[in-house]
């Protein structure tokens, strides 16, 4: 598996991605086993939060990395209404304990809120020096919010990207790679939808012997400082996922991506989901 430095620690190009996991009691067991089975496939950075499933998905991973702590980056993701002095170490806290684990490789306030910024900065860099978080970083920041942030310590900026939502290549890849700051790809693959039933896509994963799915994260990938975060369940999906590590795209499979989603051509506001 391709690796990155992220915050001083070398990890997988590709993690997992845990949003709606902990949402459907039915679900747990093959939650947990998917990212276990994520696990041994190499994919070692799972991404969560305390949104997903109101702590659920936390309490998902907490089972699964169970007697594995060690194997695992750890990233979890602080909301914005708790991203106060006090808020962010209670909120650091209760994801601990959900979590099962003493420390957070890296959390991440989820995106910008009331809160200045400074707060929060100070609230995270009290949390490390307690040693309940490894790192800290942010997620949807735009280039300006970075700028305003202005802080080596940010070890990454989690956005959306992939070919349907591209506008970050005019401005936030540049920027954040002159940092040496990676960029988490989030939604790699679309969320599964339409992108995956490309025509285009189709095509290149034909020429290839691979899936829609693979051409999609290997586009993200083409950028050296991205990491990409798919969030699988399904078995299959999950080894498909695993193996777009491999999978290179050439000139002419990213012309054809480029005339079927155009690059950004000027700046534009930054997508959310
Ligand atoms: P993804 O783009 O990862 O798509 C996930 C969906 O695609 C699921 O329905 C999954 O199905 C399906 N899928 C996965 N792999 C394949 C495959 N190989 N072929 C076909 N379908 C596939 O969307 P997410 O929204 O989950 O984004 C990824 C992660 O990013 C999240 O889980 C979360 O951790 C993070 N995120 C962060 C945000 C932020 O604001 N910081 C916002 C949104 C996401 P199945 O599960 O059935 O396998």
């Amino acid at each position: 598996m391709q690796t990155i430095t992220l915050g001083g620690v070398s990890v997988p190009r590709i993690g997992q991605g845990t949003w709606h996991m902990g949402e459907d009691a039915a679900q747990r067991q093959a939650e947990v086993r998917a990212l276990r089975e994520g696990l041994d496939m190499g994919m070692t950075l799972i991404d969560t939060a305390e949104m997903y499933a109101e702590g659920g998905a936390e309490e998902i991973v907490a089972e699964a990395i169970r007697g594995r702590r060690d194997e695992v980056y750890l990233v979890s993701k602080v909301y914005p209404h708790n991203a106060s002095t006090t808020g962010v170490q209670a909120a650091c806290e209760r994801s601990l304990r959900r979590l099962g684990t003493d420390t957070i490789d890296l959390y991440l306030l989820h995106w910008r809120g009331e809160y200045p910024l400074s707060e929060t900065v100070a609230a995270f860099e009290q949390l490390r020096e307690q040693g309940k978080i490894r790192r800290w970083g942010v997620s949807n920041f735009d280039e300006a919010d970075l700028e305003e942030l202005a802080n080596p310590d940010c070890a990454t900026n989690q956005v959306l990207y992939n070919p349907e939502a591209r506008g970050i290549e005019y401005d936030l890849i540049d920027w954040q790679a002159q940092q040496n700051m990676p960029l988490m790809a989030y939604c790699p693959i679309g969320q599964g939808g339409a992108l995956l039933r490309d025509a285009t896509l189709q095509r290149i994963a034909d020429k290839h012997t691979a899936t829609t799915a693979q051409v999609a994260l290997a586009w993200v990938m083409r950028y050296p400082g991205v990491i990409a975060i798919p969030k699988a369940v399904n078995l299959d999906h999950l080894r498909q996922n695993a193996g777009a590590d491999t999978l290179r795209l050439d000139a002419d499979d990213l012309a054809r991506i480029d005339a079927a989603y155009p690059p950004p051509s000027r700046k534009q506001p930054l997508e959310m989901i």
